[in-house]
């Protein structure tokens, strides 16, 4: 066996670096701090029900990888196609947003005032050159302050729990390719042909969750000889007397407390908790940079239906403020196994921030309000729960506010004075990525170490930050 790789964290980059590493025979160790291993990639049962958190499709651009899981996973993926609407003032709009849809569905004084807002928008965008700063700006010089009021705003603000006004405009850039209001408009009136950027709507989903994905790595891992430790929780880093690399990691195994050698790290756990791992090289200007990048959390509400269906949708988004969820989904859709024959079951996502009001609202209460909800957006299921259950998660979203950039790349510049550590990942690079990308990041991380190319590291962290997206996406995954 080759090295002694520590890995931190057993999501999908940190279990695609052990997969890698442990087919060229590399001795690697995963640190996991739960239960299981599959990070945000983890599939709940309860009573013959399955739900993910959030639910999950793969999806990649990357051959290579495609033909990796297809093969590990067998029989037991399956391939799916995804059809999602937005539910806005008791219509139905297409997914991804279209402004095609928008014309025909909405009344004409939205339309005149749509059209307006978006022509003041067009001029003075090129009149005054206007910068793009915050998503309102982007999404305002784009369409208008019109759909901006009445879709995007209100998501966006749902979704991240802050004005717009302070959000990077990098989020819409980096995620939203709807496009501009002059283009649809041009289409309508068939100035402009050929087809437009349309979003992918085949996907693979394993049979039983995407948590079963992540699961069978972890076997195949540990079959080749790598090594998973379960509740083991990450508590500090152990460095040379030069304070040039780090020698060993300490973590809680199960409460106790224990230490491990290594010759390289590579984590992917969050990039706020790496560095508060290495406590005595923190000063307070790093510490201001740490606690200025926050996630955002989501707790999701599992409800089991006695029903055999609710819609033929993937997903529903939902972006009135006066509901508390941002999307509603079936899980069915993904995979006939994830209810039992004849039922069904909805899983809805609500972001909030650890220990506020929605996070600690009681099950009961929150089951009550959402029902509410559902029932006003036109789902009425309340005589056909038989049960429910919720599950959350604490990093759910990176928040792009204005100034990330900035603190993040502090973060990084630090970790850049230690040799041997690669920080990747969602949560490891503070990035809004899916969950391929993070896998192709453990992947690179881990051709990094073998190929001997640890001066170039750097370059993972912005692994397919170019905004050319998979799909056409007008609102968010
Ligand atoms: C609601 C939602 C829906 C999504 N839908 C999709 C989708 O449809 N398709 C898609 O491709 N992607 C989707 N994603 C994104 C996808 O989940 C992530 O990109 C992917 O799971 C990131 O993997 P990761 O390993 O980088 O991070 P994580 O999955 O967060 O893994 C990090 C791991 O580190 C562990 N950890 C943290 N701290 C410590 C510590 N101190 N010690 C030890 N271990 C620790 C955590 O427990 C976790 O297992 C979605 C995300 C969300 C939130």
């Amino acid at each position: 066996m080759k090295g002694n790789v520590i890995i931190l964290g057993g999501g999908a980059c940190g279990l695609s670096a052990a997969w890698e590493l442990s087919k060229h025979g590399y001795a690697v160790t995963v640190l996991e701090k739960e239960s299981r291993v599959g990070g945000l990639c983890i599939t709940n049962e309860f009573k013959g029900y399955r739900f993910d958190l959030g639910g999950h499709r793969f999806i990649s651009k990357n051959r290579e990888l495609v033909e990796d899981v297809r093969k590990m996973m067998g029989s037991e993926l399956l391939t799916s196609s995804r059809k999602s609407v937005i539910l806005l003032k008791g219509k139905v709009f297409d997914y991804p947003l279209s402004a095609k849809d928008i014309f025909l569905k909405m009344d004409m004084w939205t339309n005149t005032k749509a059209f307006l807002s978006y022509l003041v928008a067009a001029f003075s965008r090129t009149m005054f050159r206007k910068k793009d700063v915050s998503f309102e700006d982007w999404i305002v010089h784009r369409f208008g302050r019109t759909l901006y009021n009445l879709f995007f705003g209100p998501y966006t603000e749902k979704l991240w729990g802050i004005s717009p006004k302070k959000i990077s405009s990098d989020w819409a850039s980096q995620r939203i390719s709807l496009l501009n209001l002059k283009d649809v408009l041009f289409r309508l009136l068939k100035l402009k042909k050929g087809t437009p950027r349309t979003y992918a709507k085949g996907y693979y989903y394993p049979k039983k969750g995407i948590g079963q994905m992540f699961d069978i790595m972890g076997s195949e891992i540990e079959k080749m000889g790598g090594k998973i430790v379960l509740n083991a929780e990450v508590q500090g880093v152990i460095i040379n007397p030069n304070n040039t690399a780090v020698t060993g990691v300490r973590y809680l195994e199960n409460g106790v407390e224990k230490g491990i050698d290594c010759d390289v790290v590579i984590s992917t756990i969050s990039l706020t908790d790496l560095i508060k791992a290495f406590p005595e090289q923190l000063t307070a200007n790093m510490e201001k940079h740490v606690s200025s990048l926050k996630f955002r959390a989501v707790r999701f509400l599992n409800i089991l239906v006695d029903l055999p269906d609710i819609s033929d949708n993937t997903w529903m988004y939902v972006s009135e403020g006066k509901y508390i969820m941002t999307r509603i989904q079936e899980p069915k859709r993904r995979s006939p196994f994830s209810a039992p024959e004849g039922k069904t079951s909805v899983m809805l996502e609500i972001p909030c921030n650890e220990g506020d009001e929605t996070w600690s609202c009681p099950k009961e209460e929150l089951l009550e309000r959402c029902l509410k909800d559902l029932k006003a957006l036109g789902l009425d299921i309340r005589d056909k729960v038989i049960d429910s259950f919720t599950t959350s998660v604490t990093h759910g979203y990176p928040v792009y506010t204005l100034d990330y950039v900035e603190h993040r790349q502090k973060l990084f510049d630090f970790l850049e004075k230690y040799e041997n550590i690669i920080t990747c990942g969602r949560q490891g690079t503070f990035r809004y990525i899916f969950m391929d990308i993070a896998m192709e990041m453990g992947i690179a991380a881990a051709q990094h170490l073998m190929l001997d190319k640890m001066s170039k590291r750097d370059s993972i962290h912005q692994m397919r930050s170019e905004n050319e997206l998979i799909e056409v996406t007008s609102v968010t995954s």
